[in-house]
């Protein structure tokens, strides 16, 4: 997608159709500034029709069997497969991702799609005995109606992939309104499921900016549950007008991750992994690592070893085959990162490396920021403790595996966490003793699979988790059934004899 910007549209009931107020924005693509398209700028009236629609189709949906709304869903995970390099080519253009990184944020999408279209064939519920003779008792899963999904930029098939594909193996139908940095891949993503057959209305996509649509898709009334991933603050403030309607919400949000590193870690495994996790994706992840817990005893030759890789790493457009890191997704982004490694400075902490936009050659057409290393950061610092969300990592130095473990906790998020060491009884200790929803042990803070629950305590959610098979539990409603084949009253608790 190059040249002259072509206009994309929004889908709703099996129609592609620009807002009805005729307005469009631009997705950019943040290596080079490049007009990538333009896609409307939709409001409050196009919710309503797209929220209408899948509403109408719930009816129908709800009613198709559950192993038949898996096969569509096997035919997506099958066309994302054919698709997977040009929808890598695409996500790379849009958000910067380098290219191998974008093919595994697509292969997270096809491996969400089998694994979940699966379940197509089990949902399963369970029997039990009842108290009373000749009456059967057994629970199953029912849909719940329109479900509202709000996503972020920077896993930009993955995590659609994550609400939409479970939402519909359940029975329900689903207005998505994606990130307003990534909407081609949206739209792109959306249309894989109208070219292998979903019906029409069961799936639709309405792009525009998170205060108006989001909001609407969020009071919307006939929207009876909200899955939301993107930070905190957005989240709990949807979470409040969630809780005022009396709706579901589930929430995926900000993270402050941190690995640990023992005096008896390989080091050069964790250099390995630790520089993965701090600048992989620009260090645009939940889960990125920004902070380092590094033994005093191992601290001068790990903190050596990261500022090295930190300054042999090339930025460049994600779609050249050298590149090791991307761009920033947006200069606004850039200007962001940028305050707190300032903020940083003035906090006292020893900038290693980075700490500067990227301007040499073609990079001042897009949003680099050098990868940035931070030495003597205190576990209180604000850049300790609030989400950069930009390739920047602090190291911070321990006496002990105990106080290693308290810094760690040390944070109002709770996602991700890992420790380096080759001691069994550490490893162990560190994975009842760290407060996060996802632990590593000789692994970096990233790199999880779709099988399992994925998600964080604390500030990062609010106690629901996507992936695995706990994600079901977010898009149904259990339902108790008691047929009772007696021929007779028969009351619970009170005919005991
Ligand atoms: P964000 O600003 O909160 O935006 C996330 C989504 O919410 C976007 O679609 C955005 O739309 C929309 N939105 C913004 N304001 C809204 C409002 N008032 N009402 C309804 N929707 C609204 O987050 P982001 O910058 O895109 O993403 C980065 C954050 O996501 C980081 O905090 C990161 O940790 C978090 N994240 C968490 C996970 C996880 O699984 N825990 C995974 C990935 C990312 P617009 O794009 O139009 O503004």
């Amino acid at each position: 997608m190059t040249g002259r910007a072509e206009t994309f549209r929004n889908y709703i009931n099996g129609r592609w159709i620009g807002a009805r107020s005729g307005a469009v924005m631009e997705s950019v693509n943040p290596a080079t500034g490049e007009v990538l398209g333009l896609v409307p700028k939709s409001g409050p009236e196009d919710v309503d029709d797209a929220v209408r629609a899948a509403a109408a189709a719930f009816a129908s949906w709800r009613k198709t069997p559950a192993p038949r709304r898996a096969e569509i869903l096997f035919r997506v995970a099958e066309r994302l497969v054919t698709h997977k390099e040009d929808l890598a080519r695409l996500m790379t253009q849009e958000m910067g991702k380098v290219l191998t990184e974008a093919r595994g944020d697509v292969q997270e999408a096809i491996d969400m799609s089998y694994f979940i279209a699966g379940e197509g064939r089990r949902l399963h519920g369970y029997t039990a005995p009842s108290e009373m003779p000749h009456k059967a008792a057994y629970c199953v899963r029912s849909p719940l109606g329109v479900v509202g999904i709000i996503t972020p930029w920077n896993f930009p098939m993955a995590i659609p992939s994550w609400k939409i594909v479970p939402a519909l193996v359940c029975g329900n139908t689903v207005v998505f309104k994606p990130a307003s940095y990534t909407p081609l891949v949206a739209l792109r993503f959306v249309q894989i499921f109208e070219e292998v057959g979903l019906p029409p209305g069961v799936l639709n996509i309405v792009t525009g900016p998170g205060s108006e649509v989001g909001d609407s898709l969020v009071e919307h009334p006939q929207v009876r549950v909200v899955s939301f991933t993107g930070s905190t603050e957005t989240g709990l403030r949807l979470a409040e007008k969630c809780a005022r309607a009396g709706k579901r919400i589930s929430l995926e949000m900000g993270g402050k991750n941190a690995a640990i590193v023992m005096p008896d870690a390989d080091l050069g495994l964790a250099t390995d992994a630790l520089t993965w996790s701090a600048f992989g994706t620009t260090g645009q992840r939940c889960t990125a690592c920004s902070r380092i817990i590094v033994h005093r005893a191992v601290k001068p030759d790990l903190t050596e070893r990261l500022v090295d890789r930190a300054r042999q790493l090339r930025l460049g457009d994600g779609l050249r085959s050298n590149t090791d890191v991307g761009p920033v997704v947006s200069d606004a982004q850039l200007e962001r990162i940028h305050r707190y490694v300032e903020i940083g400075q003035r906090e006292g902490a020893r900038l290693l490396t980075g700490g500067t936009r990227m301007r040499e050659g073609e990079l001042a057409r897009g949003s680099f920021y050098a990868p940035t290393v931070f030495d003597g950061v205190r576990p209180e610092m604000r850049i300790a403790q609030e989400e950069i969300f930009g390739p920047v990592t602090d190291v911070i130095e321990a006496d002990s595996f105990d106080a290693a473990v308290t810094v760690l906790n040390q944070s109002r998020y709770g996602l991700s966490a890992s420790i380096f060491t080759r001691d069994i009884n550490a490893a162990m200790q560190a994975i009842d003793d760290l407060d996060t929803g996802i632990v590593y042990v000789n692994h970096g803070t990233i790199g999880a699979e779709v099988h399992l629950p994925f998600g964080g305590t604390k500030e990062t959610g609010n106690g629901h988790r996507e992936g695995g098979l706990q994600v079901l539990d977010v898009f149904s409603e259990w339902k108790s059934v008691y047929v009772d084949y007696s021929g007779r009253l028969q009351r619970a608790q009170i005919d005991r004899e």
